[in-house]
């Protein structure tokens, strides 16, 4: 392999409850440099982040060494890239600076392997989610993000706790269409932005999907979860490797 690779991952919800995986994730980072020239990582890499400053509480025991890994990758010459999960958008400046990736916002354009590409964490894609989209509106107004960073960390870790176990169990209660992306805003988004390919995470259903778009041939990849095994796209010379 050359090092035209460019890589991909998203949703690894990484937390002290699943070492393994945490694990597989350094093994991982080890095989990066030499294979890939970038890694994207399109939202969630942690299953909660709280604000940068958890780096300093005692679940900087777990995050520490993974923004080590990172920064190795990047010292490495890999070009790293993050943006926002629903689950990590207070994710930060010390964490771009720890760790050497590139914060992309929300809605990211690149040209891959020539082709305008589309990326995105993927839950504002999930418009059938109405209840979901009320909610993200809220965390993500700049008012209620700077009351939840004023906390203390403790208090920010209980709201946290409670609001992960309110979304489980709304979760439980909605159907498995209602929580994938709406193709209707998919294509939209698409035509916004002027690309017949798109690249997303959120929905956890790892797929290529090949669909027509205003009489174009266009393409909807999906990334996979690391809940129980490594995923990733790897995509070079226009070939898409998804596993
Ligand atoms: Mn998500």
């Amino acid at each position: 392999m050359t090092q035209t690779s460019t890589w991909f991952i998203s949703d690894l919800h990484l937390d002290a409850k699943r070492p393994q995986m945490v694990q597989a994730f350094m093994q991982f980072l080890g095989t990066v440099p030499g294979q890939a020239s970038s890694l994207y990582i399109l939202g969630d890499l942690f299953e909660y982040w709280i604000g940068d400053d958890i780096v300093d509480s005692p679940s900087g025991q777990l995050v520490k060494p993974l923004l080590a890994g990172l920064k190795q990758v990047s010292d490495a010459g890999v070009k790293l890239y993050f943006t926002h999960g629903n689950r990590d958008f207070l994710v930060g400046e010390r964490f771009t600076e720890m760790t050497g990736c590139e914060l992309i916002p929300e809605k990211h354009m690149i040209e891959l392997d020539g082709v305008p590409t589309l990326l995105m964490h993927g839950d504002t894609l999930c418009t059938d989610d109405v209840e979901y989209q009320e909610l993200r509106k809220m965390f993500y107004d700049p008012e209620q993000r700077a009351r939840f960073l004023s906390l203390d960390f403790d208090a920010r870790v209980a709201e946290a706790n409670h609001l992960r176990k309110l979304s489980g169990e709304k979760m439980q209660e909605k159907s498995q269409e209602i929580m994938d992306v709406n193709q209707q805003t998919v294509e939209q988004v698409m035509l916004e932005a002027g690309v017949t390919q798109l690249i997303h995470g959120h929905t956890h259903r790892p797929n290529i999907h090949d669909f027509d778009l205003s009489g174009e041939a266009a393409k909807r990849i999906v990334l996979g979860d690391w809940y129980e095994q490594v995923s990733s796209l790897k995509v070079q010379n226009g070939q898409f490797n998804l596993s």
